[in-house]
């Protein structure tokens, strides 16, 4: 029984086609009757609109090979950096991966991270080549960087066109050949590895998890193995493009449960489920933690609805393992949370994320990475809060974290690319390694907080989205960082705190106190704005007081006109944040972000 299935995710960098191709497997195999439309795995509205896969998702489709019926598990995995911890998610989940290689871009830096996971994991390759409905022949310089790579002949390379249904086919019979069936005993004790979670008001927590030893029958009395709860599997099923309510599911499947769990601490990605009488004496190894890089707090619009938002994302990590969070207070801003993100873009989305599906306005603060400082009596302490920074005087070193950096370009974009690693403080290490048709990759060593913030999109435009990057946490070095605090109306504003490399100071005080001095509206009275670094006033700016009505610009009695302004000026009201005397519009905390 269980040699009919194959469970399969399809890696590749981000844009190269994955969710095409995906599209077109579930019309081939009839899944879905007709085109409904694109990338129907992408069903988050915020992926729609991004156009990247943010959650992996898993489907199920059944295909007739040599006239025997086969379940294929397809789990879409997302390609950004930020995600990996969701693509090393679904890579456990299954024994092989198609690797998609767009034939216009050819290898990038998340095709060779996401391939090196799916190989440490032992995963079969499938190699394709995509949109080669865009050449009339196909490049011999990207077949060979392919077979460089993954270690495989030209003849194992399938050409497709995932836009036109071109060798998909092909694709179906390598996944029935070539990926081996999931192994596992049917008549072992019962082991199931959570993958992934969601919160459904209605029906209580959904637990996603693919079944390595044993079976799950509805109704059983299932034991969490961390937490030692248990609790009844009062429905459960597959995935296809709905949930599917099953009597069973078996070993090799990847399926739901729902047992009417509400405390999202009950559930945690990576736990074993076992059957509470006959339970498996081990649970399953764990994947391995991410740890989050990058930090920043999060704090409702209106302070009323702190605990509102408390709810909001303790439901929101049920479907994000890798965001960590804890409460914490500040005065400007009133209560909130301090949390750890994988990246910039993590962070993003968990802010978007939380406005729509929560429905609730957050303030964003200023990101920042982790810090070690040693203190003058020898303590050691590790901060990632700049409010948290001890004084100058106390201190006798800091140190932040470091990456290696690996880019993947053309060579006519080298000189560019290596000027924004340098104002990036970023260090040459040398081994530059030149590949077929004039790429070539290389690498700098580089403090994490450089590429926090911009790094992604300047990259792209100065190589007119010709390189792609990725990389990897090396250390903590020591570096000469100073403390930027940010004073409006003579009111320190912690959350605007800032820690800076020494050379940026000057520069960045001038730019935030111009920044700030235009995002804030104007006052019936004046506000002066000071950037401090410690203690002394580095920076100044002053907003004047405004001296006519919003509505003099109405001349003549138009009341209509008039009602229109006044109603635009209360909706702008909304979305901002009293602090002190001063009305701050809430997204000044991200937009201030753009001056770094
Ligand atoms: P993902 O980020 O890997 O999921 O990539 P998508 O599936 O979203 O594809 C990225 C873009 O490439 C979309 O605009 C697709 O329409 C386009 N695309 C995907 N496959 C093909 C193909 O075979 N030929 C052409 N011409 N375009 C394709
Ligand atoms: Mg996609």
């Amino acid at each position: 029984m269980i040699h009919d299935i194959r469970n399969f995710c399809i890696i590749a960098h981000i844009d190269h086609g994955k969710s095409t191709l995906a599209d077109r497997l579930l019309e081939i195999t009839k899944t879905i009757s007709e085109k409904k439309g694109d990338q129907l795995l992408d069903d988050m509205d915020l992926e729609k609109e991004r156009g990247i896969t943010i959650k992996s998702h898993a489907v199920q489709m059944e295909y007739k090979y040599n006239n025997k019926i086969y379940t294929l598990n397809l789990i879409d995995t997302p390609g950004h950096v930020d995600f990996s911890y969701e693509v090393s998610r679904s890579i456990a989940a299954c024994e092989g991966a198609i690797l998609v290689v767009d034939c216009t871009k050819s290898i990038q830096a998340q095709t060779i991270s996401n391939l090196s996971l799916a190989l440490k994991n032992n995963l079969i390759i499938i190699p394709v080549l995509n949109k080669i409905d865009l050449f009339d022949s196909i490049s011999e310089d990207v077949m060979k960087e392919i077979m460089e790579l993954v270690g495989c002949k030209i003849e194992d390379i399938i050409p497709v066109s995932a836009k036109n249904g071109l060798g998909i086919n092909r694709v179906l019979n390598q996944i029935i050949t070539r990926i081996p069936s999931p192994k596992g005993d049917p008549k072992a004790p019962l082991q199931a590895i959570i993958f992934d979670s969601l919160y459904n008001p209605f029906r209580g927590i959904e637990i996603f998890i693919r079944i390595k030893n044993g079976f799950i029958r509805k109704g059983q009395k299932l034991r969490f193995m961390s937490t030692g709860k248990v609790y009844s599997a009062y429905e459960i099923g597959i995935l296809k493009l709905k949930r599917i309510s099953k009597n069973q599911i078996n070993t090799g499947d990847v399926g739901y449960i729902v047992s009417g769990i509400k405390n999202a601490n009950e559930v945690r990605v990576g736990d074993t489920i076992t059957d509470n009488q006959i339970p498996a004496k081990k649970a399953i190894q764990k994947f391995k933690e991410f740890k989050p890089m990058v930090f920043a707090s999060i704090y409702p619009v209106d302070s009323d609805r702190y605990e509102e938002l408390r709810s909001s994302i303790e439901k929101l990590k049920l479907n994000d393992a890798s965001l960590s969070f804890k409460p914490e207070s500040s005065p400007a801003l009133g209560f909130g949370f301090h949390c750890g993100f994988l990246g910039f873009l993590h962070m993003e989305i968990v802010k978007d994320r939380l406005e729509r599906e929560y429905d609730i306005s957050v303030i964003l603060t200023i990101p920042n990475v982790s810090y070690i400082v040693y203190m003058k009596n020898n303590q050691k302490v590790l901060i990632n809060n700049p409010s948290d920074f001890p004084e100058m005087e106390k201190l006798k070193k800091v140190e932040e974290p470091y990456i290696l950096v690996s880019i993947f370009t053309k060579d006519i974009y080298i000189g560019n690319i290596m000027s924004l690693c340098i104002e990036k403080r970023g260090i040459m290490v040398e081994n530059h390694d030149y590949m077929v048709s004039r790429r070539i990759k290389i690498m700098y060593e580089m403090p994490l907080s450089e590429i926090v913030f911009d790094f992604y999109d300047k990259l792209k435009s100065v190589s007119n989205g010709y390189a792609s990057f990725d990389y990897n946490f090396i250390g903590y070095r020591s570096s000469d960082l100073k403390k930027i605090t940010v004073w409006i109306n003579h009111e320190k504003i912690e959350p605007l705190s800032l820690l800076v490399h020494k050379t940026k100071v000057f520069f960045l005080a001038k730019k935030i106190c111009k920044e700030l001095s235009i995002l804030i509206p104007k006052h019936q009275f004046s506000i002066p704005i000071q950037v401090s670094v410690s203690g002394r006033i580095i920076a100044r700016e002053t907003i004047k007081a405004f001296r006519k009505n919003v509505t003099d610009k109405c001349y003549g009695g138009d009341i209509s006109r008039k009602r229109k302004l006044l109603e635009k000026q209360k909706k702008g009201k909304k979305k901002m944040r009293k602090i002190g005397k001063i009305e701050i519009p809430s997204s000044t905390f991200m937009t201030f972000l753009k001056v770094k």
